[in-house]
Parts: C-alpha cells; sequence; structure tokens
C-alpha cells in the first residue's frame, strides 16, 4: 500500500519531496564520474526490489558489512524504500563481534564482501546470505540488483516505524542496537539542512565511513533533504581531500581529519575561496586546531554535537559567533537540559551536569534491551546521554566529558576536559588523556596521558609544574604518561577504557 505522498513519513519518500531534476548530480567521485538523482532513483529501487525478491519484509533488519562506495549507499536507500531496518557493520568487526551483532539483531538478510562469505555464513544463522564487492562490483547481491525492476512504490511508513538499527560503538561494556525511526531521521536531516543553509547548489565532501551515525545519516540525509550534491570518496586521504576541496563548497568531518590537512602544504585560503562551511563533530575539537585552521583558511570551523541514539543535538551558529570548545545551541525542535546526574532535576543555568535530550530526533530504545531503555530515559521523555556538560550564561552547550570519564578523586568531582584543556596549552604538548586510576587511598587518582609535539621532548615535571598555579591539588596529575600518540577509534574518539585499563594499577602496591 502506498499513502498519499503527504502522509506516507518514509525517510526516502519525505525526502524525495525536495529533490531536484533527475539530471542533477548527487555523487560525483574522486575521479570525476558523474552519478545523478535519476541514477539513485533508478539504482534504489533496483535494490529495494531485490531485497523484496528475498523475502525481506517491512520491518526485517537487513544487515550490512561492506566496504563504502555508491553501491553500498543505494543499498542502504533502497532498504529504506522496501520498509526494512538498515543495519550497517563497520568492515573492522571480526567474526565473533559480527556474530554477537548478527545473533541480537536476527537479520532475514546478511550482506558481506564476496572475500568473508565464508566466515559470515557461519555466524549468519536463518538468514539470507548475499555479497556485494567492496567497490561495489562484483557479488551476488549487486548481480540480482541488475535484474531487478527499476520501479518501486515507496513502502508506506509512520514516523515511528523503523528504520535503522546502529550498534553503539561498544566501546565501553556490551554494544547496544539503538533503533532509529523514520521520523528521527527525517527530523534531524531537516533541521540541519536549515540549520547550515544547505540549497541545492551545495557540494559536500563526504570523507566519512557510512556505518555510523555521522556519515550515513548526519552527511547523506542532509544532502538529499536539500536536494546537493557530494563527493564521495572511500576514505580519508588528507592530501586527496585537500586537492578535492576546491570543488566542494561544504565539508564535515571528524577532528582528526582537520589536524591531518592542517599537515597539507596546499590548504590556503586560495584554494578554499569556494567553500562556504567546515563542520567537525563526533569527538571534542581541540582548541588548537580550530585557531590553527582559521588562521591558515580564513575559516571559522563550525562544531557540533549528537550521538548515535539521537542524531545531532546542537550546534554552533551558521550565523553568530562559532565558539571553539563549545558544540552550540540546540537544534530547532530539540530540547536541552542540563540535569543533576541523580534526580534528573534540571539545574540552575551554569552549573555541570548530565545532558539529557528531548526530540523528535531521540531514538525509540536500544533494540530488545527494555530494561536498559528505561535506565537510560527520565519520566517526562529526556533521553540521558551519558555526557556531562554546562550551559553558559550566552546558551552555549559546554561538554566537560562522558559520565563514565568522570574522576571522583577523595570524593571530588574532576573533569578530565579541564585537565586536558590545562596540559593542552602547555608547550611541547600535541594532546593529553586525563583518566582515573584506583587509588587505594583517594579511590582515584588522576593520571594523565600525554602525546608531545613532533620535536618536542617533555618530563613529567614539565607537565606537573606549570599546572600547579592553574588547577586545584585534588586535579593535578598524580602520574604522567608519554606516549607517541593516543589510542582512537575510526570516528577519532579516544579510547579511554583502553588507557584506564593499561594503567589501572599505577597506584596500586606492588604484590609481593
Ligand atoms: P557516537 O554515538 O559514536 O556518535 O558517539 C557519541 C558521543 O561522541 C557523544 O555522546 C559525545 O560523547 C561524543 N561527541 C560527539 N560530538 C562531540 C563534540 N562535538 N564534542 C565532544 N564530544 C562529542
Amino acid at each position: 500500500m502506498r499513502r498519499p505522498p503527504s502522509m506516507n513519513e518514509n525517510l526516502f519518500a519525505a525526502l524525495r519531496d525536495n529533490f531536484p531534476d533527475p539530471d542533477c548530480c548527487l555523487i560525483e567521485t574522486g575521479g570525476g564520474d558523474i552519478f545523478t538523482y535519476g541514477d539513485m532513483l533508478l539504482r534504489s529501487a533496483q535494490y529495494a526490489n531485490a531485497l523484496i525478491g528475498l523475502g525481506v519484509k517491512p520491518g526485517d533488519r537487513v544487515a550490512v558489512q561492506v566496504g563504502k562506495s555508491i553501491e553500498s549507499l543505494m543499498l542502504y536507500l533502497g532498504a529504506i524504500r522496501s520498509g526494512a531496518a538498515y543495519l550497517p557493520l563497520n568492515t573492522a568487526y571480526t567474526p565473533s563481534e559480527l556474530g554477537f551483532f548478527l545473533g541480537d539483531a536476527e537479520p532475514a538478510l546478511v550482506v558481506c564482501r564476496p572475500a568473508t562469505e565464508g566466515e559470515t555464513g557461519a555466524v549468519s544463522g536463518a538468514a539470507v546470505l548475499e555479497t556485494l564487492g567492496d567497490g561495489g562490483v562484483g557479488g551476488t547481491l549487486g548481480a540480482l540488483a541488475d535484474m531487478a525492476s527499476e520501479e518501486i512504490e515507496d513502502a508506506a511508513c509512520g514516523a515511528g516505524d523503523l528504520a535503522a538499527i546502529l550498534y553503539t560503538s561498544g566501546t565501553t561494556g556490551r554494544a547496544k542496537g539503538a533503533m532509529l525511526s523514520h521520523g528521527n531521521l527525517t527530523s534531524n536531516a531537516r533541521a540541519l539542512f536549515e540549520t547550515w543553509a544547505f540549497t541545492r547548489e551545495d557540494r559536500l565532501l563526504h570523507a566519512l565511513p557510512i556505518y555510523h551515525t555521522h556519515g550515513l545519516f548526519t552527511a547523506t540525509n542532509t544532502v538529499l533533504a536539500a536536494g546537493a550534491s557530494m563527493i564521495f570518496l572511500p576514505k580519508f586521504d588528507a592530501e586527496e581531500v585537500a586537492g578535492l576541496l576546491p570543488r566542494a563548497s561544504v565539508m564535515m568531518g571528524v577532528p582528526t581529519f582537520y589536524s591531518r590537512l592542517l599537515q597539507c602544504d596546499r590548504l590556503t585560503k586560495d584554494t578554499l575561496a569556494h567553500i562556504r562551511l567546515f563542520i567537525s563533530g563526533s569527538a571534542p575539537l581541540s582548541p588548537d586546531v580550530h585557531s590553527e585552521f582559521e588562521k591558515r583558511t580564513g575559516h571559522t570551523i563550525l562544531e557540533r554535537y549528537g550521538m548515535t541514539e539521537t542524531g545531532m543535538n546542537t550546534s554552533n551558529p551558521y550565523d553568530g559567533a562559532r565558539r571553539a570548545g563549545t558544540v552550540g545551541f540546540p537544534l530547532p525542535g530539540v530540547e536541552i537540559h542540563i540535569a543533576d546526574p541523580e534526580t534528573g532535576i534540571e539545574l540552575e543555568q551554569g552549573e555541570i551536569g548530565s545532558i539529557e535530550v528531548r526530540g523528535p530526533n531521540v531514538f525509540s530504545g536500544y533494540w530488545r534491551m527494555p530494561e536498559k531503555t528505561r535506565e537510560e530515559f527520565r519520566e517526562d521523555g529526556f533521553f540521558i546521554t551519558g555526557d556531562l556538560g554546562r550551559i553558559d550564561d550566552q546558551g552555549y552547550v559546554n561538554i566537560v566529558g562522558r559520565d563514565k570519564d568522570l574522576i571522583i578523586s577523595g570524593g571530588f568531582n574532576v573533569y578530565p576536559a579541564e585537565i586536558e584543556a590545562a596540559i593542552d596549552a602547555i608547550a611541547g604538548v600535541a594532546e593529553s588523556a586525563v583518566i582515573g586510576a584506583p587509588h587505594p587511598d583517594f579511590g582515584e587518582g588522576v593520571v594523565a596521558v600525554v602525546a608531545c609535539k613532533p620535536d618536542g621532548t617533555l618530563a613529567e615535571e614539565d607537565v606537573v609544574s606549570p599546572l600547579g598555579s592553574v588547577l586545584a591539588r585534588y586535579k593535578q596529575p598524580k602520574h604522567v604518561f608519554f606516549v607517541d600518540a593516543l589510542p582512537r577509534n575510526a570516528m577519532g574518539k579516544i579510547q579511554k577504557k583502553e588507557l584506564r585499563d593499561l594503567y589501572a594499577s599505577v597506584f596500586q602496591p606492588p604484590e609481593n
């Protein structure tokens, strides 16, 4: 059944209201090949029909562990059009991690790369298994799509119907499948299109992975909502991106993209004359990179904040001051408040507390985890993000760290972001991560892990002594460790759990 256009809240049906003429460009490859809106309408319909032909029904999960390509993007859109729930998986997952996701999600269809067909088949249970080549070429699903019809009625969906399941990165504890609805994705795409002033003239440089909310929804859905286009790259390579930026008008990236671009000589004001906006998110952008980028390019990076469970929540303003170290204001339709982590009661303006979000962007819960879902929502519908922050007197949201990264030393709360900012300001420091390690006396002791700039070497004293005059004693690191680089995941997030495990026994007396 197809609902009348205005009634069908299927993400694809909602976004297509604003698609331009079919011969307009949707995707340009690094090599300059063009894939139009018309091509996308046909190819995504073929994937939708191929899925339906394989027995996939609305609401069924379609788990996809393949490389980034135009074809895999079309598969995403085909799944949405067919009413299935799209479930992207990072190709870096091992067979045992994959086994967990597939066992939990019970997909009707699993799509993997031809090279991993054997190991995927061993953990795919009752699901139908098909393959899709990494560059989109080769594989059985692509071949089925080639033969499928180019006509389709987008499945009739309500705003609350399931569109996708994204497993949270699972860097702490067991990974949870966040259930995102058609309404969640549509409302966020529209809010971002408006907030970031996208038009059909825009060409986004897309070098993010598409198994994560940032590249899949924030980047792609916003482009589709605007009827704009993108330069679609299989991965981020700083030199390649610097060379292609003159053809783009907007770039979205994680902070690492920006620090790496700063190492490229060809990144100059002249080559970026055509760009109107650089956006950063998924991890904190250091104020240093923010100001260096501005000095070098004349562009003030716009930082925003979101997460798998909610899509985007806040953004620095398009028009107005983009403040380094802040994530700006709530998006239209999104409510943010800072609450007491224990009671959920809203705190006075300026106080640090739990960042909580309510709005049409907020997911409905974790897949088959009703208990966990209940724990993460307040009774009035606010979702507990797990981030700690404050709202300053001008309304800008500042994130001070993850709730679980909070250090409690001798009964005092220590917010790692504050200590990291103080350490990063010391000459010779490239970056730092501050963690708590079990301490026999204080409960937890503050530990700093520091990476020096390439030309610098520092000793513990060089870090500890300048902090003496800027931080209260209980906040000062009791140990400083030096590393070449901090451990990060593909989205640029520092893996604090890894560091906590590594330095877990620094305050423990040696065993005899
Ligand atoms: P994910 O679900 O993988 O997108 O991770 C979401 C988490 O990334 C958030 O809960 C924040 O802890 C962090 N995050 C996202 N954007 C920012 C930002 N601009 N600044 C600081 N942390 C961020």
